[in-house]
């Protein structure tokens, strides 16, 4: 199904066009209609189904009629700042050539940050991207402008109960107008997220992308190790494979850090992201990996979720995740649509119960890679839990694995443009690298020179 089919504005075709996106994805076959047609939405969607675009699109395209100038019309609600500058960035992409604005809001960054943030929010943006706690910080002081509010979109739910925001989500509700389309996403459906909607949402159309299945694409493999085995291993994998892009996880910062330290000690070109870098660092981290220039990123979970880059080669687990949904998002960093990917885990003794059960979520085994002789005996894995006693396996004899092509290079994120073609007054103020989010839509007048309107995106 192709864009056009769904009777979109030609300026948005013309975004997505330029965003390099052709045919719809399963998700935004189901639910842009739904959203087009003033329904509201619980959707049950992993990132890397296109489920960001599946709400901005039809969002932008009845605001295009509808929006009110000195107001803001529709608020984004995400877990985490780099799913807010993400789904900010694919918004500007998709919204070049149309009039829409946008800002990012979200804590973290200096003082002028939020000055701008109040500046747009009081004079209205037509789409605000927020983090819960940095918008209550704004809508406790009174000016945002919220009366013509037309969509609330909850992104990614489930992480944001998690992450413990119900009462901040609730107490953002109480300053929206009632009269309004809900639209809820969520990776997974657990009782707590049907409650959530049962508040929120007003006879919800219900669409559910199969979850909880990694694609298919992504070639998973893992090694049974010794706890001292890893850092020799996850060296030997850096270097046998040579990629140019390699994302590590470790789920503790203590071991992102140790690991970071002794792989520049080998002298591999590497970073590290956690929650202890400022918003700054992150972001400059997180840039110099996206376009390449940094080959390997050891991260915690902080990029486990919603975060897309393109062209990940390979996901190194060097630890075994919490649950099966940490795992799919893990290695769902890899193989994003159009590109292959590997992801191996490592998984010591004492995390082979853990893996076992991911393994059961998964419907099936995952292949287990003989460790290479050099680092001595490695231990057998025998899972307690009876139900996969056999664990796959240890067959495969593939030392020197090629990941599978990287064919990939599709236009998506950090699209390199700030301001948009109708000069909505785009400030195109840049923070911390990234490619123009956050335009206040109100810092420089209209078609302020600062937007970079002659790069359209790729
Ligand atoms: P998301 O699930 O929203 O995080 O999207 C995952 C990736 O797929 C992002 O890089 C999007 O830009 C990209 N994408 C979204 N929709 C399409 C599409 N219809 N065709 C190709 N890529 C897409």
């Amino acid at each position: 199904m192709t864009f056009r089919d769904f009777g979109l504005d030609e300026g948005l075709l013309e975004g997505i066009d330029a965003s390099g996106y052709e045919n719809a994805t399963p998700v935004q076959e189901q639910v842009i209609p739904i959203i087009l047609n003033g329904k509201d939405l619980i959707a049950s969607a992993q990132t890397g189904t296109g489920k960001t675009a599946a709400f901005l699109l039809p969002i932008i395209n009845k605001l295009l009629a509808s929006r009110h100038d000195d107001q803001v019309n529709a608020l984004v609600i995400v877990p985490t700042r780099e799913l807010a500058i993400q789904i900010a960035q694919n918004l500007e992409g998709l919204s070049y050539f149309t009039p829409i604005s946008s800002i990012a809001v979200y804590g973290g960054g200096d003082g002028s940050n939020f000055s701008n943030e109040k500046q747009a929010l009081s004079k209205g943006a037509d789409i605000v991207i927020c983090t819960p706690g940095r918008m209550i910080a704004h809508l406790n002081m009174g000016y945002v402008k919220m009366k013509g509010l037309q969509f609330l979109v909850l992104d990614e739910a489930d992480r944001m109960l998690d992450m413990g925001f119900f009462d901040d989500i609730m107490k953002i509700i109480s300053f929206l107008p009632p009269k309004r389309q809900n639209l809820l996403f969520s990776a997974t459906m657990p009782v707590k997220i049907r409650e959530l909607a049962r508040k929120i949402l007003h006879e919800p159309e219900e669409v559910n992308i199969a979850i909880s299945k990694p694609p298919a694409k992504i070639v998973q493999k893992a090694f049974v190790v010794y706890e001292t085995q890893k850092n020799p291993l996850v060296k030997w994998l850096l270097k046998s494979t040579n990629l140019k892009s390699t994302l590590i996880f470790c789920s503790k910062k203590h071991n992102v850090k140790q690991l970071t330290a002794e792989l520049k000690r080998a002298r591999f070109n590497v970073k590290e992201i956690h929650s202890d870098l400022d918003q700054a660092s992150r972001e400059d981290v997180l840039l110099e990996f996206k376009s390449r220039r940094l080959p390997i990123l050891v991260a915690t979970d902080i990029l486990s979720r919603g975060i897309d880059i393109d062209s990940i080669e390979m996901v190194i687990n060097y630890d075994v995740p919490n649950d099966g949904e940490d795992y799919i998002h893990r290695i769902g960093r890899t193989a994003r649509a159009e590109t292959d990917g590997i992801a191996f885990t490592f998984i010591s003794e004492k995390e082979q119960n853990k893996f076992n059960s991911i393994e059961a979520l998964l419907g099936k085994p995952v292949d287990k890679e003989p460790v290479p002789e050099e680092f001595g005996p490695a231990p057998e894995y025998t899972p307690r839990s009876k139900s996969n006693r056999s664990g796959g396996g240890r067959g495969g004899n593939r030392r020197n694995f090629k990941p599978s092509g990287n064919s990939g290079n599709r236009s998506s994120g950090g699209h390199g443009h700030s301001g948009n073609r109708s000069g909505h007054g785009q400030s195109g103020q840049r923070h911390g690298g990234h490619s123009g989010h956050g335009n206040s839509g109100h810092g420089s007048g209209h078609g302020g020179g600062q937007g970079n309107r002659g790069s359209k995106p790729a």
